[in-house]
């Protein structure tokens, strides 16, 4: 279970609106994550006001970037993917408050992701809002995916948490989004050498920054950026480079 007085007071702060009793949702997500935990490495955050923090709240703190989207754009019926997405984030608790999005959770490592299907399982089984066909789980590297025309160009908001360097975050995401669509990097506060290093792989994959937002997330006291980047056109094929060499050697 989680503290549901401050969960919902940070909610509130950042915009969200929701029914109370849904909120269970997140307390099914943190009890079952956390006992997938103890035979499946997830996460190292377990205790309870640092997982709210520093997974829940942070995940959803994507919503500061939807004000620099066309007017209503997350209202709509998106299709949207978590580029290594571990146990989940930041897509998972967005999912909850943008349940009419389609979207796709893609990690590399399978045992991450059978806690993924094991959860929404039950969650979609619990709410009656949550539905099946707006999930898929997608084990495949970044770098094959987008081999794919199934994934290459399909997506309108790309969202990467944690992966790697901006750079190669970025050389492996871009392919994914649809032209006219948006990336969204989840970075800490202290960003600009980062961004420096990724202008050039900016303007190879035909992207544009649209804004880069720094804040401290409500009573957290966590600093945080957000990178968003709009596709201006198709990204040329040569994108990603072959599998690791984006992580291994970004295009800086
Ligand atoms: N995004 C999650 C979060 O913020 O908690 C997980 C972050 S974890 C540090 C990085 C994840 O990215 C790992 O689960 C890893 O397997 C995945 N990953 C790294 N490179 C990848 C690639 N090229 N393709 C797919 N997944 C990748």
């Amino acid at each position: 279970m989680i503290n549901r007085s401050y969960f919902s007071e940070q909610l509130t702060k950042l915009g969200y609106e929701f029914k109370e009793d849904n909120l269970s949702f997140f307390d099914l997500f943190y009890d079952e994550l956390i006992a997938w935990n103890t035979h499946t490495n997830l996460t190292r955050i377990t205790e309870e006001k640092e997982f709210i923090d520093k997974h829940l709240l942070d995940s959803l703190s994507c919503k500061k970037a939807f004000e620099f989207l066309p007017d209503d754009y997350a209202n709509g019926e998106l299709k949207c993917i978590d580029i290594g997405t571990g146990a989940g984030f930041p897509l998972l608790p967005l999912w909850f408050f943008y349940p009419q999005w389609k979207i796709s959770l893609l990690d590399s490592v399978k045992k991450k992701l059978d806690f993924i299907e094991h959860f929404s399982k039950l969650a979609i089984e619990k709410y009656d809002f949550l539905k099946s066909e707006n999930i898929e789980i997608v084990h495949l590297r970044a770098e094959d995916a987008t081999n794919n025309l199934k994934f290459r160009d399909q997506y309108d908001l790309i969202f990467g948490r944690a992966v790697s360097k901006l750079a190669s975050l970025i050389e492996l995401s871009m392919p994914f989004v649809k032209e006219g669509g948006f990336f969204i990097g989840m970075k800490r506060i202290d960003i600009d050498d980062e961004l420096n290093e990724a202008e050039r792989i900016i303007k190879l994959t035909n992207g544009e920054i649209v804004k880069v937002i720094k804040f401290e997330l409500l009573d957290t006291g966590l600093e945080r950026s957000l990178v968003i980047i709009k596709k201006l056109k198709k990204t040329p094929k040569i994108f990603p480079r072959r599998t690791s060499l984006a992580q291994k050697q970004p295009m800086i």
